[in-house]
């Protein structure tokens, strides 16, 4: 049933979860039982104290994740796109060293808005996350692009041409929303019955050894 076609070709599925409200209760019960089901990464962003957000509750939701990957607002927990306060590559570097300093160990990185630049794709390859953000493209060294929201994955499963490599993603709050939550269950099962996971660490940079 599951086949990969080109051989020596990047193939198979990935499917990551931007957690924009993890301290949101009904939203937090919701993604913690999808993500039992379904294998996600899980692209989680940090407790902002600048607007109070509870660091407690959020480490301990954070730290019951198997899949942990950071997804960094410059501005705020719903401003995603960097304002001019700050050098976006600090704030990256800074909320991973906030996160490693707990015991957390993020493998993967998403801009919020998709955003990025140089500095911030040279940091997160020096801290040796995986970046998700580029869309579109296949997996190469430190990187694993995302191709499909929600909306694309539900038209492209139905389409004999799928693309060998699909990286879906959707956001926590989708969850709440039932016809979406079914979209996305539904796609994903159509999903697993035509491409095999794809083994999202193997994108690790072959050169990074600095721990
Ligand atoms: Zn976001």
């Amino acid at each position: 049933m599951v086949r990969n076609s080109v051989p020596g070709r990047p193939a198979g599925a990935v499917v990551s979860c931007h957690l924009e409200h993890p301290l949101d209760d009904a939203t937090w019960r919701r993604f913690d039982a999808f993500r039992r089901r379904f294998d996600v990464l899980a692209l989680i962003r940090p407790p902002d104290r600048a607007h109070g957000e509870d660091e407690e509750r959020w480490l301990e939701r954070a730290r019951s994740l198997p899949r942990l990957g950071l997804h960094t607002h410059w501005t705020s927990p719903s401003h995603a796109r960097p304002t001019g306060n700050g050098e976006p590559a600090e704030r990256v570097r800074s909320e991973h060293e906030w996160m490693r300093a707990r015991g957390l160990e993020p493998r993967w990185f998403c801009g919020g808005a998709w955003y990025s630049d140089d500095a911030v794709r040279a940091t997160v390859r020096e801290l040796g996350l995986i970046d998700c953000t580029p869309r579109g493209g296949l997996p190469h060294d430190g990187v694993l692009p995302t191709t499909h929201s929600v909306g694309q994955l539900a038209r492209a499963v139905l389409l004999p041409s799928l693309p060998e490599y699909v990286h879906a993603y959707f956001h926590d709050y989708d969850l709440l929303d039932a016809r979406r939550r079914l979209a996305l269950t539904s796609s994903l099962h159509a999903l697993g019955m035509r491409r095999a996971a794809y083994d999202a660490s193997s994108a690790i940079r072959k050169s990074h050894g600095t721990r």
